[in-house]
Parts: structure tokens; sequence; C-alpha cells
């Protein structure tokens, strides 16, 4: 007799406005859901009844009802509990203000909300922006197409980490996935703390606003869904300053607070009159994260982005450059005393230089970018980038670098910036 350890289906019954909350804690465990009766969504995805979603390590999730709803769990997870409290009419209402706005900016050919969500971290800023930009796509026959806006380079939704990205939402992201990616508008940071290269950072935001503004006047129905800007949990001194300047460069109409009176009180005080400032509760849900499963986090961003999901498989290629065929760069030149300086440069220049990196064993592990920019006499710092490679060996006695790309095409010739971002590719 073979003896098989059953994990057993667990149902619960939820009443409206409560949410099952439920964790997978271990690694190659998997949990899986069903919608039983009754509706039911995840941070604002409709569930299809009878559809079964798996979800994978590391997964925090709520499955929330307005009408109530049974479900169904199977396989081995860690907590699971239903709560009753939750903040979700709080988002709803913010919603249907955004939507008062779009009609509004519809009507008077003018440019819709501008939103951005603020608060330290682990306070549901990213599922708070995926609720409201699901709730948007959602409303289908309105067309809305708002666009995605992350500013955090820790974890690099869009894209990888030490980045910052926009995509635009044309229908809800699918239960187990990030919004679907046609053509992010990706820039190179190449950091994941946003303190390293301040000017940097503030450059590529600016940058990023001309862009992303200059396609609204473009595009009427992008123009008047406007934006929801997601942004890091640093935001006291220099990570203020950050913010503040992410309101004036983007423009903001709308600034999301969650969880944090103080910071919210200096908003208010600070921000133009016609810059609506709204304080909005954390959910309970909300699971904190320690550093370790950040880095975790981040390091599954970048292998998902060479390799792919369970869900959708990718194979990554390998190939060999030689040193000599590719131009790599770094932006920011290490600081050199004030008595050194040259009297026109300032320490701001340095910070966004363009630097010629010489390819050896330095580069190990590192993220390369590759730059939209084929020349250096272009405006290669604010440039956006196509796509990443990882440098997985270098052989300094044949002069090669092994690169992990995600494209069999060859190489591309153009401009590659190396990142602080590593990642060791244990497939390889
Ligand atoms: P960061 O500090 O990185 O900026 P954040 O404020 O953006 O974090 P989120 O990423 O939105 O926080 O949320 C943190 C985690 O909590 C995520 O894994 C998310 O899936 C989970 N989470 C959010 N809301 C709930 C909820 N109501 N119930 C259970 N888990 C939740």
């Amino acid at each position: 007799e073979s003896v098989e350890v059953q994990i057993e289906d667990q149902e619960f019954q939820l009443e409206p406005d409560n949410e099952l909350r439920f964790e997978v804690e271990n690694k190659n465990e998997t949990v899986v859901l069903e919608l039983k009766t009754g509706l039911a969504e995840i941070f604002g995805t409709e569930l299809v009844k009878g559809k079964s979603y798996t979800f994978y390590f590391g997964a925090k999730i709520a499955v929330f009802t307005w009408q109530g709803c049974s479900l169904k769990l199977r396989g081995k997870k860690g907590i699971s509990y239903i709560s009753k409290e939750t903040p979700m009419m709080f988002y709803l209402n913010c919603h249907a203000s955004l939507e008062q706005l779009r009609v509004k900016s519809e009507k008077e050919k003018i440019r819709g909300p501008v939103t951005m969500v603020v608060g330290p971290t682990d306070v549901g800023k990213s599922t708070l922006c995926r609720i409201l930009l699901n709730y948007s796509a959602r409303m289908n026959a309105l067309g809305r197409r708002p666009i995605y806006v992350d500013l955090d380079p820790g974890q690099g939704q869009i894209s990888v980490p030490g980045t910052i990205g926009a995509v635009m939402v044309e229908r809800p992201a699918e239960v187990e996935e990030s919004f679907s990616q046609a053509a992010p508008l990706v820039y190179h940071y190449g950091h994941t703390n946003m303190s390293i290269n301040s000017t940097l950072y503030n450059t590529l935001i600016s940058r990023m606003a001309e862009v992303i503004h200059q396609r609204m006047d473009e595009n009427p129905r992008i123009n008047c869904s406007g934006l929801i800007i997601n942004t890091c949990g640093w935001v006291k001194g220099k990570g203020y300053q950050h913010l503040t300047h992410i309101a004036l460069a983007f423009e903001v109409d709308v600034i999301l607070v969650l969880d944090q009176e103080r910071l919210y009180n200096e908003l208010v005080r600070d921000m133009p009159i016609f810059v609506k400032v709204v304080l909005l509760p954390k959910s309970g849900g909300v699971v904190e994260r320690s550093n370790k499963f950040r880095l975790e986090g981040r390091e599954a961003r970048i292998r998902e982005y060479f390799y792919g999901s369970p869900r959708n498989v990718l194979h990554p290629h390998t190939c060999e450059v030689r040193f000599s065929d590719i131009k790599v760069y770094r932006i920011g030149a290490p600081p050199i005393p004030n008595t050194l300086m040259p009297l026109d440069m300032q320490k701001t220049d340095l910070e966004t230089k363009l630097e010629p990196v010489t390819p050896g064993p330095n580069m190990m592990h590192h993220v390369l970018a590759l730059s939209f920019s084929t020349v250096v006499e272009e405006d290669v710092v604010r440039t956006s980038v196509a796509g990443f490679v990882c440098v997985t060996n270098v052989d300094t006695s044949r002069q090669m670098l092994t690169l992990l790309s995600p494209q069999p095409k060859p190489l591309p010739e153009t401009i590659y910036l190396m990142s602080d971002v590593q990642f060791m590719d244990n497939n390889a």
C-alpha cells in the first residue's frame, strides 16, 4: 500500500466586502485557487468562475469580494484567513474620483489626472497602483489607456532592478502576472538605491516626464486617461526631495499618501494649492518584507526577464563577444577633490558623465543595458534602453565576454551601459 500525503481542499465562504488572504511561504510549493460561486477579484482583476489559478513561492494574495463568494484553496500554504476590515471602499472611491476627472478632461480636452502614490515601505503602494489601473482598464467601453509609471529602481517592476519605466495599460493584468509589457519605456539608472546618484535619478525623472507628456499630447485617449505613478518608500530627507521633484516634473494633480500623516502634512504644506493630497489607510493585509526577501525578489525579477515565469517559459541565449567589439560605458564618474575640479565643471556634471569601461573581470555578473543611442555623440544618458544582457563569463586570456541575452539574434552594435546590479546565472 502506498502512503500518499493528501492535501485537502479548503473551502471559504466570504461575506460582501471581505477578503481572503494567503501566502505561499515555501519554495517549490504552489497554491491553487478557484472561485466556486459569486464574484471576486485579486488586486482589481476579476476571477473567472471555475478557473484554477496557481500561485508560487513568495505570493502574498488577497481575494476580495464586493458581493460575497465561495472559494476553494488547494495546496500547502502558510497562513490563510478571512478579513472583514479592508480599505477597498476608500480605494474604490479614489477610482471614482479619478474617473470623474477623466470624464472632465475628455469634455474639456485637457490632460487627465496625473496621480502619484506615495508612502513608506510596505504599505501597499504597488498594490494600490495595480488596483486603480485594473479598475480603469476594466471599464473597457470607455477605452481608458492610463500609463503606469514605476519610479522605484529597487524593484524594477516594469523592467529589471536598476531601471525606471512606464507602460501603457490597455487591459487588466492577468491574475498571476504583472501588466502586459508591449513596448515599455525604460531608462537605465544603474543602481537600486536612489541615494547613490540623485543627480542622475532626477535627470532621468525629468526626461521621462517630458517624453510621457509628449505622448499624451499626441494621443487623446492616453491624455485623458492620465498617469498612475508608483514611487519608492524612501520618504524622509532627500527621499522627500525626490518626491517633490517627481511631483513637479510630472505635473501631478493628485497625490495619494498611504498610511503616513506626517508625510501627508508635509505634502499639503509644500505642494501648490491645486494639487489634491489625500491620506489613505493601508491594508492590514500588506505583508512586511525583509531585506533578504527584497534581495530575492530582485534576483527573481532578473531571472524572469531572461528565463520567463512558470506560465511563460523563455529560452535565453548565450553568445561571446570580443573585448574590442563592444562599447561599454557607465554613467557617473568617481568624485574628484574640489581642488582638482576644472573650473567650468560641477559635481553634478560628473554624476551624469558617460565613462568608458574597459572590459575585464570587473564586468563579471553585471547587467548591461542596450541603449537606443548608438554613438556617444548622442545624449546617451537621457536616452531610453531597448533591453538587457548579463555578463556570465569573462575570459581574459581570449579577451572574450560571454553574455546572456533574451534574443537569439546577434547583439546589436550599440552602446552598452553597465549597471551596478548583478545577477548570478545558476542555469548557465
Ligand atoms: P515597497 O516598500 O516595495 O514600496 P509597497 O508599499 O509597494 O512596497 P506592495 O508591494 O504593494 O507594497 O505590497 C507588499 C506585499 O503585500 C505584496 O507582496 C502584496 O502582494 C501584499 N499585499 C498587499 N495587499 C495585501 C492584502 N490586502 N492582503 C495580503 N497581502 C497583500
